[in-house]
């Protein structure tokens, strides 16, 4: 049986004050639900501050990215090594923002999803087509390619330590969520491609649906069989909604 996930993604939001003030908003909950592991994944500033705040608690940290370098001259990026030191359980891996604006490939993804693993760490690896992929009718297709190079080389070992997130480019941030039918069929197409690995790890992986999950929505998106939970961007960086979207299942 699956668990579900309910991870935020604050992107470049949070300062230290508002970290403080938005976890502390988020432990006061309700937001321990039995049926959720529940992720938040501030920025890498806030990190040390958050693990300090979420000690002993339901909450588990997430970073949104680590470097495919191990150390040395790269400036402005973050190791896994550093990341270690700040308590965090989850890391982002490939989100299409990282994609869009970094040019970050799926072989990349695959490298630092490799280094996430060894370092005892789990990915939560993202794919998405765009609209215009959709539109063209290519989504399966763009998602498989996805899907098979981003865990190229994967065991079942692998795919049993990490988390995928279906995230349509087209939904994020823009308020359009894909049906719970649309997303549904999405994360069906995922597992059974990753069966074509290992059948009994497709069934044990968990996928997460992304893209403008709202308080209204969850509970629909939720309840499909492939939706193993959401990676929330907007709304969870607002207590209330975040904490009505862990507690709609
Ligand atoms: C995201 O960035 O991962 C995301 C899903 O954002 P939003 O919920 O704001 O669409």
């Amino acid at each position: 049986m699956r668990k579900k996930i309910i991870a935020g993604n604050w992107k470049m939001n949070g300062t230290i004050p508002e970290t403080k003030a938005l976890l502390h908003e988020l432990l006061e909950g309700p937001s321990d639900n039995e049926n959720v592991k529940v992720v938040v994944c501030p920025p890498y500033t806030s990190l040390y501050l958050a693990n300090k705040i979420l000690q002993n608690s339901h909450i588990s940290l997430g970073a949104q990215d680590v470097s495919a370098h191990l150390k040395g001259a790269y400036t402005a990026e973050v190791s896994l090594e550093m990341l270690l030191t700040t308590g965090v359980r989850y890391v982002i891996l490939g989100h299409s923002e990282r994609r869009q604006y970094h040019a970050e490939t799926d072989q990349l993804v695959n490298t630092k999803a490799k280094l996430v693993i060894d370092g005892e760490l789990i990915p939560i690896i993202c794919v998405g087509e765009t609209l215009k992929q959709r539109e063209d009718g290519q989504t399966k297709q763009i998602v498989e390619t996805q899907i098979e190079n981003s865990l190229s080389g994967f065991s079942a070992d692998f795919i049993k330590k990490s988390v995928i997130a279906y995230e349509p480019i087209w939904a994020i941030g823009t308020g359009k969520t894909a049906t719970p039918q649309m997303a549904q069929e999405v994360h069906k197409l995922i597992r059974e491609k990753v069966a074509e690995t290992d059948k009994e790890a497709a069934e044990n992986l968990p996928i997460l649906y992304g893209g403008s999950v709202k308080p209204n929505n969850a509970h629909d998106l939720l309840i499909q069989p492939d939706i193993d939970g959401a990676l929330v961007g907007g709304a969870s960086l607002m207590a209330g909604d975040f904490i009505a979207i862990i507690n709609a299942i």
